[in-house]
């Protein structure tokens, strides 16, 4: 008799256990997906034709082996293992609502990344660049405070180093981190950042430092690294990505369609909502199919989640001892709405006249680093992929703003969400109302797992979770763990590892997202 791995949730790290178990083992897989789509945070949506991305999703990772995975799945355009040979020709094809079902669509695109942030109605280089333009937008007076706030930081470091401010602060100096961090930053987790731990620096910007910045820069200036691996390059400054042509969720669709090819299954509408512990292992997942409201017990060898870990523990039944169900109560999340706006231009509006000039813009995204409004990132979805946009003379875009489930702005109708995401790009005077098209409102709940809450007694949820041998814990919200898709997918591979060797060896898939394995020197 084969044995079954139920495996909760089909975003990037479900679909993956999925597919490796299926590929290394005989082990039969059962994903659990509670939405009506696979993908998680990096499905795609559509409006009218056009394709939205929640976030903007790069697929990028040190990691080699997940890079030729997703290359594997859907090759680069023009590549030997792609039916494109040119992207100018299959440029024409797309029609409205096309979902890259044909072989040519199954590729991914190589894209340079343009991001900057916007300050003051100026734009600045995203990372910061100490170019001639950086200085006259911030002014000599300003930058010269600049340049002695972090002088002063790197010589007197606050120490001990506690809270996310004093992250920023010892790497950046006070007056870069005020001017382009604090609200930004302060936005997404709807927190000061001197009550955020230092660990969510770590975690987020990982290596990078003014140091390390300025050396990038002037290595950039001798030579490109300029292959797709960039092996070189800090995360937060990679120059080049991959993106499929219709989105992130195309890889997520096509990996779906691999799994059910070998066999697996990909239940859509089935919520995991209660499993069963007894002797040390789950023994059996309670699914319930939301759309004939009918439960079903699944037996189970292996269970791995990507669910949070806060519902995963509400859920168990059995003996859980009260200190985990309270930590893991106490669990607190971001979450996240996008506005897609469709629109027939761009306009520069000019604020002492208030007329608009039609205008273009390079950026993949720009953060909104502004006061008096809610928006914190802008997506230009042409700029991703011009086959995320159904009629190329029309502008997309995402407006991004992050809250908590249940705040003001989740609560807002739609109309009046579109409505406030209209005023706030009149506001910061990129676009003019009467140019837009339409909208859409996605919300995103536990887009961002914090850290923050109860995180910094998480040990007692791994003291709990670790020795149940038959449960693997993975993925973004699945391990509380600000993974990308790269780091959730690496944890789904080692829970595999472990499934195949018969050993479960939980530091290993605790170790995914820890820099020094990450980079894969050789
Ligand atoms: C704004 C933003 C930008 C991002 N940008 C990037 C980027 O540029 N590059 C990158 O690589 N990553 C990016 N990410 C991160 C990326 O989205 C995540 O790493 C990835 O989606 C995590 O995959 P996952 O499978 O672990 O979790 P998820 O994507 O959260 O998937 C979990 C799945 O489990 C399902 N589920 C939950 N509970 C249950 C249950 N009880 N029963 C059944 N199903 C359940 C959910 O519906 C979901 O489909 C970004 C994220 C955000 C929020």
């Amino acid at each position: 008799m084969s044995q079954t791995a139920i495996i909760i949730g089909a975003g990037p790290a479900g679909l993956t256990a999925a597919l490796e178990l299926l590929r290394s083992t005989s082990v039969h897989p059962i994903v659990l997906e509670s939405t009506d789509h696979v993908g998680g945070i990096a499905a795609t949506f559509t409006h009218q034709g056009n394709h939205i991305d929640l976030g903007g999703h790069r697929f990028f990772s040190k990691s080699d082996r997940v890079m030729q995975w997703w290359q594997e799945i859907l090759p680069i355009e023009g590549s030997p293992g792609s039916a494109s040979v040119s992207g100018e020709k299959s440029r024409e094809k797309p029609e409205n609502g096309d979902t890259g079902d044909a072989a040519e669509d199954r590729v991914m695109l190589l894209r340079e990344r343009i991001s900057r942030i916007m300050h003051g109605g100026k734009f600045f280089d995203y990372p910061i660049s100490l170019s001639p333009k950086t200085v006259m937008n911030l002014g000599l007076l300003r930058t010269a405070r600049t340049g002695i706030s972090y002088l002063y930081s790197s010589l007197f470091p606050i120490r001990p180093e506690e809270t996310l401010e004093d992250f920023f602060v010892n790497r950046f100096g006070a007056e870069l981190y005020r001017t382009f961090f604090k609200e930004y930053t302060e936005k997404v987790w709807g927190l000061p950042c001197t009550e955020i731990q230092a660990d969510w620096g770590a975690q987020r910007v990982k290596e990078l430092s003014i140091r390390k910045a300025v050396a990038h820069a002037l290595r950039s200036l001798i030579r490109k690294d300029a292959g797709i691996s960039q092996k070189e390059t800090e995360t937060s400054l990679i120059e080049r990505f991959l993106y499929p042509k219709y989105g992130p969720g195309q890889m997520w669709e096509e990996t779906r369609r691999r799994v059910c090819e070998l066999g697996g299954e990909v239940l859509l509408e089935h919520e995991a909502v209660s499993l069963d512990l007894e002797g040390g292992k789950i023994r059996a997942v309670d699914s319930l199919d939301r759309a004939k409201s009918v439960h079903r017990t699944l037996q189970a060898d292996f269970v791995l989640s990507s669910m949070p870990v806060r519902h995963l523990i509400a859920r168990m039944r059995g003996p859980i001892p009260e200190q985990v169900r309270q930590v893991a109560a106490g669990l607190e999340y971001r979450d996240f709405i996008t506005v897609g706006l469709l629109l027939t231009r761009l306009a520069r509006i000019d604020p002492a006249t208030q007329k608009a000039a039609p205008y273009l813009l390079p950026d993949n995204w720009i953060y909104i680093q502004e006061p008096g409004v809610h928006v914190g990132r802008l997506q230009v979805f042409n700029n991703w992929s011009p086959y995320l946009v159904a009629d190329p003379n029309t502008v997309w875009l995402g407006l991004e703003f992050f809250c908590s489930e249940g705040d003001k702005l989740w609560m807002l109708e739609d109309e009046a969400m579109a409505a406030l995401a209209i005023r706030e790009i009149e506001k910061i005077g990129l676009a003019s109302a009467e140019d837009v098209l339409s909208w859409t409102v996605i919300h995103q709940p536990k887009a961002y797992p914090g850290y923050f809450g109860s995180y910094e007694n998480f040990h007692v949820i791994r003291g709990f979770v670790d020795p149940i041998d038959n449960l693997f814990l993975i993925g973004r919200n699945g391990m509380h763990r600000y993974n990308n898709q790269d780091h959730s997918m690496l944890s789904a591979m080692e829970a595999v590892n472990c499934i195949a060797t018969g050993k479960k060896d939980a530091e290993r898939i605790w170790a995914t997202n820890a820099e020094q394995d990450y980079h894969e020197e050789k």
